[in-house]
């Protein structure tokens, strides 16, 4: 996070946070673009500009918009899409279509249909029922597609207790069953409509511990090495997803290098007594990118002391605009944005104005003495966030802003109540 302490105050990226929750009102996401255009380098440091022929696509579900496509776009990355409406604004943010690579579980017909006419770069693909789909369009179109599988990698759970998104039992990708497997890979092969480029992988979020990774790499492999037997076929590319975790209380962060250069140097090795080249190497990191580039800021209301219990601090958003705490108990950090100096030795709940007691965004933090009328910040947000909101009780969704140097621009307005019932019929009934 790029940010500093003056007077008291939060300043993120050169911007007094005070003054921009007076100027854009709250709750109000904010992103620093130095310390997203800061991620990105890292990943063409250590792993983009040190081996060559590889990609990062930058997972849009993590935060997508416009703006966050063109700074993705101006630093070089490709973009990993998971449904129409992520793909519609990369196209309209004047994203390259080759640069973008379509994932997920049940993409409908319509949404492949776009994908195919934008000539995006890759499908990567859940099953053979899919293929299939992506032939019958692209054959009705004129057009190829280039695809690779996305496989489950199911390691054995009793050895390995590392793998839980990754395992056999999972509504993505195709499981390692010779009878499902190979079929598909060989209709891909042959088939006219689609380049068969190799297999890809995610294993899971927030990860700090590479094994997952280099276990799932070890199927995908021995997978490499069988398509070559079975079908005299080289898979020349290799997806193996995001997951680089971040910290938000006190996780221990791990470098890039730390998960990918013992997976490039397993791919390497076992290139070289293949005797094949080198597939390329794909990355789809989505929160390490964007995750600490945003903060959210709320102002604090109704303040709730239930003796002896627990202390209530109420802000002005909520699980609306960031779901995670209520979703998978996710934890945060946060303080007083206008008292930074001021010592945090009250405990309190942060809770949000929705009417659900899991409303909660960090329950028992350590936070400045709190006041109706502070701003309330909490770190880590840029991730996960925006992109989770929902209109729930008819909240808005706040306002981004993307902040640099000192200036800010608003880069997605918040939602007005008109925008809020813009899509409502107010006939008459019947
Ligand atoms: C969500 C997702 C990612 C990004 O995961 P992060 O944990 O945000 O890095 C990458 N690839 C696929 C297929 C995903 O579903």
């Amino acid at each position: 996070m790029i940010s500093e302490i003056k007077n008291n105050v939060l300043y993120v990226d050169g911007c007094n946070t005070i003054e921009l929750a007076e100027k854009y009102g709250t709750p109000l996401y904010v992103y620093s673009e130095n310390a997203i255009v800061k991620e990105c380098r890292k990943l063409q440091e250590c792993f983009l500009n040190k081996y060559e022929n590889t990609r990062a696509a930058y997972a849009a579900k993590a935060f997508s918009c416009i703006a966050m496509c063109r700074i993705i776009e101006r630093e070089g990355l490709c973009l990993d899409v998971v449904s129409g409406g992520e793909l519609f604004t990369a196209i309209r943010a004047g994203f390259p279509a080759e640069r973008i690579e379509f994932n997920g579980n049940n993409k409908l017909k319509e949404e492949l249909e776009l994908a195919i006419d934008y000539g995006i770069g890759r499908i990567i693909v859940d099953g053979l029922q899919e293929l299939n789909l992506i032939e019958s369009i692209c054959r009705q179109k004129n057009k190829t597609m280039d695809v690779l599988y996305r496989i489950t990698p199911g390691v054995d759970s009793h050895t390995h207790n590392y793998i839980t998104t990754g395992k056999k039992d999972s509504k993505f990708g195709i499981p390692l069953d010779d009878d499902v497997i190979y079929p598909a890979v060989e209709a891909a092969i042959n088939s006219s409509y689609v380049n068969f480029k190799g297999i890809h992988f995610h294993v899971g979020s927030q990860l700090f511990d590479n094994k997952s990774h280099l276990l799932a790499l070890e199927t995908v492999l021995q997978l490499v090495k069988n398509i070559k037997e079975r079908f005299n076929y080289d898979v020349t590319e290799l997806n193996v997803g995001g997951g680089f975790g971040v910290t938000y209380t006190d996780e221990k962060q791990k470098s890039y290098e730390y998960f990918l250069d013992p997976i490039m140097e397993r791919i390497i090795e076992f290139s070289q007594k293949m005797n094949i080249k080198r597939p390329a190497v794909v990355i789809e990191p989505g929160r390490s990118v964007v995750a600490e580039a945003g903060v959210t800021l709320y102002k604090v209301g109704s303040i709730k002391d239930i003796k002896g219990i627990r202390k209530y601090v109420s802000v002005d958003g909520g699980m609306t605009d960031n779901i995670r705490p209520a979703l998978y108990q996710a934890a945060y950090r946060g303080a007083l944005a206008n008292k930074m100096n001021e010592p945090a030795d009250h405990t309190i709940t942060v809770c949000g104005k929705c009417c659900e007691s899991g409303d909660i965004l960090i329950k028992d933090g350590q936070f400045a003495e709190a006041q109706a009328g502070d701003i309330l910040v909490i770190f880590t947000t840029g991730a996960y966030g925006y992109s989770m909101a929902s209109n729930y009780n008819k909240n808005p969704v706040p306002a981004v802003v993307l902040v640099k140097d000192g200036k800010s621009t608003e880069i997605i307005r918040r939602q007005s109540y008109e925008d809020i019932i813009s899509r409502e019929s107010t006939e008459e009934l019947w």
